[in-house]
């Protein structure tokens, strides 16, 4: 076991602003880490870096101890990184099974896609919507899909971008167990999130952006009681 992900001293400038600066963490394999903090603080610009859609100013992205700073996303993807947007990025045309499969596709040819593709839709019990095209479902829903779709990659790093945003509270809840589950498969799970409830009951470590840097981390138990999270972000939810 051990760090999958690394990264180290990050800085993103956009037109004189610093959206991350000198920011770090790491993500552990069979377990769910947190990222939390206010809005703007940087946390879709990070996935955005580790995920190679965006090139750091300056640092570094360590996957399983090798430098894919300058890999390109489909490079990384096929390293085994997985992500889900803030704005939903599914493939609207198409069916969520087909959604599905592209995904599982391009994952590791251990299994065939189909089969992998019917447990996931048994797993987020999705039966009553795979075969309706996903720019008929409504946001919640679609975001399971796309929750979905990346997990059907079987990805070693799953990051997701407030993936419970939309989801009422038992869809939340069955999530969080999902979550779990998977890092007990030895995924590495990476969570941007605002509902503080699943953050605090499903993560193992919690790692706190504010104005792009990492002002705190620690377990849930540490950081919720922590002053400088509580003054920056916490206060306020
Ligand atoms: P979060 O996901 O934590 O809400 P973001 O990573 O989306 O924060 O944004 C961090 C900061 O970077 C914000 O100040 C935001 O306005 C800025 N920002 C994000 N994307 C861009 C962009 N493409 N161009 C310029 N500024 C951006
Ligand atoms: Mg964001």
């Amino acid at each position: 076991m051990g760090s999958l992900l690394h990264v180290d001293e990050v800085t993103v400038v956009f037109g004189g602003n610093r959206a991350l600066d000198g920011a770090g963490l790491r993500a552990e394999r069979g377990a769910v880490t947190g990222l939390i903090g206010p809005n703007g603080a940087g946390k879709s610009t990070l996935f955005d870096v580790i995920s190679g859609l965006r090139k750091p100013t300056t640092g570094r992205v360590l996957l399983d101890g090798r430098d894919i700073t300058r890999l390109n996303p489909s490079r990384r993807a096929k390293r085994g990184l997985a992500r889900t947007f803030q704005r939903l990025e599914l493939f609207g045309r198409l069916s969520v099974r087909d959604n599905l499969l592209v995904a599982a596709e391009l994952g590791p040819k251990r299994r065939r896609a189909a089969t992998v593709v019917a447990d996931i839709i048994d797993r987020l019990e999705l039966h009553a919507v795979a075969d309706a095209t996903t720019d008929t479902l409504p946001t919640g829903l679609a975001r399971q899909v796309e929750v979905a779709r990346a997990i059907a990659a079987r990805p070693a790093l799953l990051l997701l971008d407030e993936p419970a945003a939309g989801q009422d509270h038992t869809e939340t809840a069955r999530f969080g167990a999902l979550l779990r589950a998977l890092a007990d498969d030895g995924t590495a799970v990476l969570l941007v999130e605002h509902d503080m409830d699943l953050v605090m009951n499903v993560c193992d470590e919690v790692f706190v952006l504010d104005l792009g840097k990492v002002i705190a981390s620690g377990p849930p138990s540490v950081i919720r009681t922590d002053e400088t999270v509580l003054a920056a972000y916490l206060g306020e939810v």
